[in-house]
């Protein structure tokens, strides 16, 4: 198989550690023989709009370029969040612990992970209306964070299900993100301890073959595509289990009609990707549980 898409792209703009920019996406991407291709920088919440607005600029004064599009990558955040963000509420933003102390940052760059009422009500903190403003083409829908519930296997994977199928019936979503990426992450402690043996890779293995089918039911029947995210299906952690099990999985959705989009989730640098992430690595994995050609699709 060949890979001739990625919708899944990080430019400077975004609120992360993303560092390049559209010319070198472009280019990258063409010399890679990419030839359907997006940025989706990240929204977690509003707070992240001006970092779009700016996206969106950049790629209207690049020009129009074949085969190049303007997404975005919202996060499931909560009502509570949003509501506190409209109102400039950022008093208890991010709290976590740096060598034993309690760090607060005073802004919530990442939405506000902590503090929230557990398993309140979802949203994404995106209109129609930001939609048309800033001609956004697709929306890629991942899920992020916990919604403020307890940091255990069980309840971390019953929290991601819950919020991948709330984003699945969302009519402005397209595209699932990274299904369960996070999940050993959040599992654990390893947000207190930056450590990663504490990680719970265990949780992989944990999720109910049930949430896998009624995920993969959600996405025909809403058609909705899922993602094959270059970090999970080359992710070498936890003995490759988040990579194994991502492919597997997607392979039985596939069985079941499921279509797919494949995103680098480029971050540092540009095209051509290198090394164990590299796409013609990609297409070596891909191929080896059985995926070809047909079983992408476009988001609009
Ligand atoms: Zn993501
Ligand atoms: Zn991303």
């Amino acid at each position: 198989m060949k890979i001739t898409q990625d919708f899944h792209i990080h430019t400077h703009c975004s609120c992360d550690s993303a560092n390049s920019s559209i010319d070198e996406i472009v280019k990258g991407c063409q010399a890679a023989g990419i030839k359907e291709f997006g940025i989706s920088d990240h929204l977690h919440t509003k707070f992240n709009m001006p970092d779009l607005e700016i996206a969106r600029k950049e790629f209207l004064e690049y020009g129009p370029v074949p085969g190049f599009h303007f997404g975005i990558e919202v996060t499931c955040a909560t009502q509570w969040e949003c509501e506190k963000i409209a109102k400039r509420d950022f008093a208890s933003c991010f709290t976590c612990e740096v060598n034993g102390k309690p760090f607060q940052t005073m802004t919530p760059i990442d939405g506000i992970m902590y503090g929230g009422p557990a398993n309140g009500s979802l949203m994404i903190d995106l209109t129609k209306e930001d939609m048309d403003r800033l001609g956004i083409e697709y929306v890629i829908g991942g899920v992020h964070k916990p919604n403020y519930t307890e940091q255990t296997v069980p309840t971390m994977i019953d929290d991601y299900f819950n919020q991948s199928c709330f984003l699945l019936n969302h009519e402005l979503v397209n595209i699932l993100a990274h299904p369960w990426e996070g999940l050993g992450f959040w599992s654990g402690y390893s947000i207190v301890t930056h450590d990663i043996a504490d990680y719970r890779f265990d949780a992989f293995s944990k999720i109910p073959q049930e949430y896998w089918d009624e995920l993969a039911h959600l996405l025909v029947s809403n058609h909705k595509l899922a993602e094959l995210n270059r970090c999970n299906i080359c992710n070498k952690r936890g003995d490759g289990i988040i990579a194994r099990t991502t492919l597997e999985k997607m392979a039985e959705w596939r069985e079941k009609g499921v279509k797919f989009t494949f995103g680098s989730d480029l971050h540092k640098g540009g095209y051509p990707l290198r090394g164990e992430s590299s796409i013609s690595e990609c297409e070596k994995i891909l191929e080896e549980y059985g995926f070809t050609d047909d079983d992408f699709a476009q988001p609009f």
